[in-house]
């Protein structure tokens, strides 16, 4: 997940290494290792997808903390639905159906009323998917949340990400930016009139994950992603597993009312590299064109054609304005910066 804020560091930590390479370095098991995943017939796909998959199921933990992947003080009713959601997410990446999940909590005292509000909003949203709480752990501690999803899924049929062939249409469901926007406000980076805030506040602290979505992609999607980190890191997770490249038209990259409202550069800001948006990014040959806009009209959800798949190339990504010409090299760099950050 996006942080939002930066955790205090001291000078040595920040020359840490990134999440990414941490993984890589002290928990991936090399093909040679005993525990490689090769070597066990359930694991169908390890680490650095969505989910994991493990015969049949699609499986996916994601840890929220306080003070940096919600403000302090959060409403916990949102808290619940969020903590939830953003898992659910990870399973409709994959195209997975949500079936339960597990719940460990740090929690710094007992409050009645905050649990009340938390479960509540929790269960609204299990409730929606029939998503059981099957177990989990709770200790005291600083306040964090912690959710194990399950869900089923055909291994051999889910959506990964190294699956987008060149040719290939890249597609963003709904519209992004508008949780970043939200954050801005609460950061003091920028102001928003009360109807603005109104407007974008629930898409950041209560997102939609698109479970139908990405279940009906299946068969029809050559890959997907959740957009949770921003548009471009995202889906240069994408295009680094299918080894492939692509060309963005930026100013295609849909955005609400409210944000399209705003200057071009806070909108591409917010839409390119906006974290917390839990829209899906995915690719498809251009002769499911039709088909996705019908699925997706008929769910009442919008979704966009923001670019195309094609071979790799030295540049993973070219970004291309309203008349298709590429971006200058600086205005490419901004935009393609620091994907990679230790969450
Ligand atoms: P997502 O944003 O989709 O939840 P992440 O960016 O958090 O995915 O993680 C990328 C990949 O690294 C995922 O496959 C995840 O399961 C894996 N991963 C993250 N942290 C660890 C860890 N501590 N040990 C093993 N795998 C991890
Ligand atoms: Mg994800």
């Amino acid at each position: 997940m996006m942080p939002h804020q930066d955790p205090k560091q001291s000078a040595s930590q920040r020359s840490f290494l990134g999440e990414f390479d941490l993984i890589e370095q002290f928990f991936k098991q090399s093909p040679n290792s005993l525990l490689a995943t090769s070597k066990n017939p359930w694991v169908k796909l390890g680490i650095g997808d969505d989910c994991a998959l493990l015969g049949n199921w699609a499986i996916s933990t994601d840890m929220l903390v306080e003070g940096r992947h919600f403000l302090p003080n959060a409403n916990p009713e949102w808290l619940g639905h969020k903590s939830l959601a953003v898992n659910l997410s990870d399973l409709a990446a994959m195209g997975a159906k949500p079936v339960a999940f597990t719940l460990a909590l740090a929690l710094p005292e007992v409050r009645e009323e905050w649990l009340e509000k938390f479960s509540k909003g929790l269960f609204a949203l299990a409730v929606q998917y029939q998503c059981s709480l099957i177990g989990g752990d709770t200790t005291a501690g600083p306040l964090t949340v912690s959710i194990t999803v399950f869900g089923e899924i055909d291994s051999a049929l889910a959506l990964r990400r190294s699956g987008a062939k060149a040719g290939d249409d890249i597609w963003v469901s709904h519209c992004l930016g508008d949780a970043r926007l939200a954050l801005g406000y609460y950061r003091n980076e920028w102001s928003l009139s009360e109807t603005e805030l109104a407007n974008v506040a629930p898409r950041m602290h209560a997102p939609t994950p698109r479970v139908e979505l990405g279940m009906a992609l299946i068969g029809h999607a050559h890959a997907a992603i959740d957009i949770s980190d921003g548009l471009l890191g995202d889906l240069a997770h994408i295009l680094r597993a299918s080894d492939v490249s692509a060309d963005i038209k930026i100013d295609q990259v849909p955005a609400s009312s409210v944000l399209a409202n705003k200057s071009v550069e806070l909108r591409r800001l917010c839409t390119l590299n906006g974290g917390d948006d839990y829209e899906l990014c995915f690719t498809a040959p251009i002769t499911e064109r039709d088909w996705v806009e019908k699925t997706t009209q008929t769910m009442g959800l919008s979704t966009k054609r923001i670019g195309k798949i094609k071979m790799r190339e030295d540049s993973l990504m070219t970004l291309l304005d309203q008349d298709g010409d590429t971006l200058p090299k600086e205005l490419q760099d901004q935009y393609l910066k620091s994907f990679d950050h230790f969450k």
